[in-house]
């Protein structure tokens, strides 16, 4: 224990005051011990690409180059090597800036419906994979007052998991749900599925349940936690249920008010 914690103590002698400053010390060493673990992980996901890199760069240098099979397939790999660095540069960038004070929102009144039919049709329009979508969405309009460029991103993260992780010829499903003060939002896929004891931590900075897999599908591990972030700032929720080789949903709600006028039309 430190020494600079203070009991207090009441009338009759007991302590009462131990337990909040024992309290706080641990709080505050989860928080060293949380930053310190990302700090590590962070300079770890750069050194892979970095040392992919320069061993790369190195055979090329030492004669590769000339030779006009392998030289681009090298010159290929760290192509792809500083693209993923790109990526996950970008994602710490939009983790710091949610962290700081220009993670406010830019809130404005928008027919959720219409919205998140814009972004379906945007992936449905791109999508490589052969995976067919089904919209459960409310004929009604549903307004919520969101930030939209960062709504535009949780949704992005969300959806390019489902496709990622969906098997050739599955469904993705989308629905929006009106309850009284919340709307709730999810998106399902059929595809692998994660462990029951993981899927809690798929939130957390950098987690993944198969590293090596993330990687080669171009995963940072860190969309799910910007997508929990910008959720939350804006009084929502988010989670996932899912079952081994059955599929994944992921939920999330956004405050909202039922109007009288919503309820008698
Ligand atoms: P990544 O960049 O690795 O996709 P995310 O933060 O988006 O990082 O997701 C974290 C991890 O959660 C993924 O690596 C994967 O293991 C798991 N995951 C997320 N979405 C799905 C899904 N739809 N199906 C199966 N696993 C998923």
């Amino acid at each position: 224990l430190r020494a600079n914690f203070s009991a207090i103590q009441n009338e009759a002698g007991f302590v009462s005051g131990l337990i909040t400053v024992l309290h706080d010390i641990t709080e505050q060493e989860k928080i060293d011990m949380e930053r310190r673990e990302f700090v590590a992980n962070v300079s770890h996901e750069l050194r892979t690409p970095l040392t992919t890199m320069r061993s790369y760069l190195e055979a090329l240098a030492d004669g590769a180059w000339k030779d006009e099979q392998i030289a681009p397939q090298f010159l290929s790999v760290t192509q792809n090597e500083t693209e993923r660095m790109i990526r996950l540069v970008n994602d710490l960038l939009k983790l710091s800036k949610l962290d700081s004070k220009d993670g406010h929102l830019n809130k404005e009144m928008v027919n959720f419906t219409e919205f998140f039919q814009h972004i379906i049709d945007r992936f449905e329009m791109t999508k490589e994979q052969n995976v067919t979508f089904k919209r459960k969405l409310p004929k009604t309009e549903l307004f919520v007052e969101i930030d939209e460029d960062k709504l535009t991103q949780v949704l992005y993260n969300i959806i390019s998991n489902a496709l990622k992780y969906s098997p050739e010829g599955g469904q993705i499903t989308f629905r929006v749900k009106e309850f009284d003060e919340r709307i709730e939002v999810s998106i399902s896929d059929q595809g692998v599925g994660i462990p029951k004891e993981n899927v809690k931590k798929i939130f957390e900075r950098f987690y993944r349940v198969d590293k090596a897999r993330s990687r080669k599908m171009g995963g940072t591990g860190l969309g799910l936690a910007i997508a929990k972030e910008m959720v939350e700032l804006h009084g929502g929720r988010i989670w996932a249920s899912s079952q081994e080789g059955k599929g994944t949903t992921i939920y999330f709600t956004l405050p909202y008010e039922r109007t009288q006028e919503d309820e008698w039309s």
